[in-house]
């Protein structure tokens, strides 16, 4: 018996109700905030992750799939959206058009990581880009939509968490003060945290590991180590969220996984937390464009794991709305009628009508029972008489009397009805 790999699911037809309603969900929402959708291939050149993602990022350390073609080329899976969609903002001259140019993107990623409840090897993300503008009415702008996105989800009560990490200008001197304080508790500290300390302190922070995260508590906060300019960024996205009346707090040990943040990071966090405590976040990115090859140029974006999604929905009680059902169910008597039943069923669906069955080979029970599962709302049924007559029982499944119907005009008998 084969299995689907490890950490990876289908997405079986009972589940694609919630998920279809969870992706219009997510595409109206950036649609109202002026995001157009981008498509990027599922993988790309090993090296858009390792320079945009960061070399000594867990993703990039330990997650993602990475293999040679055939002509000896390194790929890589997505393990996220951004570094792609930077690359293809810069292979498309994105940056002529007018800035800032909003993106948004639906689509699978991988991670090589431990599968756990809501987190899997293969993960789904709706991921939002805005590139070209530093003003933090753009930071704002992101921050609300995800916020809304919840909302409107019925997801209830997410705590939003902020914080600035700083730039080019002003975080070499932060990080350079949070190694020296790990420093003097390194003894204390996780093997990870040991590893990690030199080639990146501010991982540190969000270590999982209660004693580091204890050690972390009071470590040098970032905000006391902005530059002017990063304050003055930080102090008047504060205002804009103030405004926005939507409750915030500063959180000094938030820093976000991932090597291209710079200012503004964020994080939504159910109250509710079991197992993960993060349903989606995003920040500032000023230097990754350049990181790429291009010129600097700012960016923000936000994204949030939809598998993640559905579990807190389904922990708030939500019920997908009812799957489609056909409106007729074709049954043919006697196997003399079968090409008549095909055919007619094919006529049904060119106008538009969904449509089930005939099947072949079974009695007129048989058929019926199958058409009564299906959900259908009605039965057409056509046998040897009513072919001859040039007819179809139109036979409701809900209830109600049956009636004989020209084959011609069955079509629009039922589209009347829907
Ligand atoms: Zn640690
Ligand atoms: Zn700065």
């Amino acid at each position: 018996m084969y299995r689907a790999p490890r950490g990876m699911q289908d997405i079986l037809p009972d589940d694609q109700p919630e998920w279809h309603y969870l992706l219009d969900r997510c595409a109206d929402i950036a649609k109202r905030y002026g995001y157009r959708r981008i498509d990027t291939p599922i993988v790309e050149s090993t090296d858009v992750f390792l320079r945009g993602v960061g070399e000594t990022t867990d993703v990039v350390e330990k997650e993602m799939y990475t293999f040679l073609d055939k002509g000896e080329n390194s790929l890589t899976l997505r393990p996220e959206f951004t570094a792609a969609i930077c690359r293809a903002y810069l292979e498309h001259g994105m940056a002529s058009w007018p800035q800032p140019v909003r993106l948004y993107s639906i689509g699978p990623l991988f991670r090589y990581d431990r599968p756990q409840a809501g987190r899997y090897r293969q993960f789904h993300q709706f991921n939002v880009e805005a590139i070209g503008e530093a003003d933090p009415t753009v930071d704002a702008e992101v921050i609300d939509m995800a916020g809304l996105l919840y909302e409107e989800l019925g997801i209830p009560r997410t705590s939003l968490l902020v914080n600035s990490i700083g730039d080019e200008a002003c975080r070499p001197s932060y990080v350079a003060a949070l190694r020296d304080y790990f420093a003097r508790h390194l003894g204390d500290l996780c093997a990870d945290c040991r590893g990690r300390l030199e080639r990146n302190p501010l991982r540190l922070l969000d270590c999982k590991n209660s004693v580091c995260q204890r050690i972390g508590d009071d470590a040098p906060r970032s905000v006391d180590w902005l530059c002017d300019a990063c304050a003055s960024h930080f102090a008047t996205l504060s205002r804009y969220l103030d405004r926005l009346g939507r409750p915030w707090q500063v959180d000094h040990r938030l820093v976000r996984g991932l090597d291209y943040y710079t200012r503004t990071v964020f994080e939504y966090q159910p109250h509710d937390v079991g197992g993960q405590s993060t349903i989606g976040g995003g920040g500032r990115y000023d230097g990754l464009i350049a990181q790429l090859g291009g010129r600097p140029t700012p960016g923000i974006g936000f994204a949030t794991g939809l598998e993640r999604i559905l579990l807190n929905l389904k922990k708030a009680g939500f019920e997908a709305p009812p799957p489609a059902r056909p409106v007729a169910y074709v049954v043919a008597i006697g196997e003399e009628t079968a090409a008549d039943a095909v055919a007619l069923a094919a006529t049904l669906r060119r106008r538009g009508i969904p449509t089930a069955g005939p099947v072949g080979g079974r009695g007129v029970k048989g058929q019926m029972r199958q058409a009564n599962a299906s959900g259908a709302r009605y039965a057409v049924i056509l046998g040897p008489d009513e072919l001859a007559a040039g007819e179809a029982q139109l036979k409701p499944l809900q209830g109600g009397e049956p009636r004989m119907v020209p084959l011609w005009r069955i079509a629009d008998a039922l589209t009347a009805d829907t």
